[in-house]
């Protein structure tokens, strides 16, 4: 076993950063660049493994060491992981992160930062983290995660070493959750199929049926959108399930947070807490509440997503490509939708779905751009049969 077992499809990257940690002398910022599940955080921290591995037989990530476990369970001392909970990272956060990276590591090798989301920071951010990143301390190494080299600004990606994920395959995705997670062959195909190659969506959908469905009541969405009123309830629909999700999400996080903060200080589940002790309790709580907000965002871009693969199979369908259906369990109601309509009228609310992401991402308020495209999906559709009695 090793750190690179978890990353199915990634060989070529794998072989890069295998490399640079045997090489004992590697870049000191990385730019580790993927589409969301690909495994960017995963890869960080397999690298962040093999560059602190105590493993003298020369297999650097060895998995075993002491080193390489502490690293992959998130608790070694000389690696930080940051992910903003926010829309955008605070310039106090990264200054933070600065100051940490100056400290000598524990363990003599290398003081690593992985810094998620690093498309999320604003321009001054970036300026900040700049100076950190031109004159590092000769210890520290930055790992950088965004989903492409262009989501963060050229100073940046300039000084920065890429190293590029890709979108791994159904059959990577579905052998990696056969084998880690223990799924049966039929949970993983079908969660593999309609994650996309997005590992974690797919290991919660194989596990939790309240995740599958919330993605089926999403998908068939498109098929109930005839008047107006059905669009501004399906928006309505789409905004409360991300909320739901966002919110048990946050809560489970936080009763897990709880649980551990009482157990390391000794107190019972229904005890009541020290007042000395409430302002860390209070903090969880804070906590939660920018999870749960940020969580909507990234769960109902996660549903547009979603009713885009409706469309996507339906323009398959229309152009009769014969390329496998992401929603093949709904091939008979997408092959009706197919025949009803030209393919140029479904490229129209593929867009008018990319725009609503676009939207929600500026940050524009999510009801209301869930609901103009969702006026545009039906426009197109409730034409039709006026159009077809033209053409015919
Ligand atoms: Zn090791």
């Amino acid at each position: 076993m090793s750190v690179w077992d978890d990353l199915p499809g990634q060989e070529h990257a794998v072989e890069q950063l295998r490399r640079a940690a045997e090489s004992g002398s590697p870049t000191h910022a990385w730019l580790m660049t993927g589409p969301p599940g690909s495994g960017r955080s995963n890869a960080a921290r397999a690298f962040a493994a093999a560059l602190l591995c105590e493993n003298t037989s020369g297999n650097l990530g060895c998995g075993e060491c002491s080193a390489c476990r502490t690293v992959l369970a998130d608790s070694n001392p000389d690696v930080s992981t940051v992910v903003t909970e926010n829309v955008t990272y605070m310039i106090e956060d990264v200054r933070e992160l600065i100051t940490k990276a100056q400290d000598r590591p524990a363990s003599g090798k290398w003081r690593v930062i992985i810094m998620e989301d690093a498309d999320r920071m604003t321009e001054r951010t970036t300026n900040v983290l700049l100076k950190a990143i031109e004159e590092p301390p000769p210890h520290s190494l930055w790992i950088l995660c965004a989903p492409s080299p262009a989501d963060v600004l050229v100073t940046i990606r300039s000084r920065c070493r890429n190293v590029n994920l890709r979108v791994p395959s159904r059959e990577s995705v579905t052998e990696l959750l056969i084998r880690r997670d223990g799924l049966s062959p039929e949970q993983a195909d079908f969660a593999a199929r309609v994650s996309q190659g997005h590992i974690g969506i797919a290991r919660r959908l194989a596990r939790s049926e309240e995740t599958r469905k919330r993605r089926e009541t999403t998908v068939r969405i498109p098929f109930a959108l005839k008047t107006a009123s059905d669009a501004v309830r399906a928006a309505g629909t789409l905004v409360d399930l991300a909320t739901a999700e966002a919110t048990s999400s946050a809560d489970d996080r936080a009763a897990e947070e709880e649980r551990g903060l009482r157990t390391a200080f000794g107190i019972g589940a229904d005890a009541t807490i020290p007042p000395q002790l409430r302002s860390q309790f209070k903090q969880i709580e804070e906590t939660r509440k920018r999870r749960a907000r940020r969580g909507i965002h990234d769960s109902l871009d996660r549903s547009l997503l979603d009713v885009a693969t409706v469309y996507r199979d339906v323009l398959t369908l229309q152009l009769e490509t014969n390329e496998e259906l992401i929603n093949e369990h709904m091939r008979e109601p997408l092959q009706d939708f197919a025949d009803k309509a030209q393919p140029t009228e479904t490229l129209a609310r593929i867009d008018a779905i990319g725009l609503a992401r676009h939207h929600i991402a500026a940050n524009v308020n999510p009801l209301m751009a869930v609901e103009a495209m969702m006026v545009a999906l039906i426009s197109h559709h409730s034409n039709y049969p006026a159009s077809r009695g033209a053409r015919s």
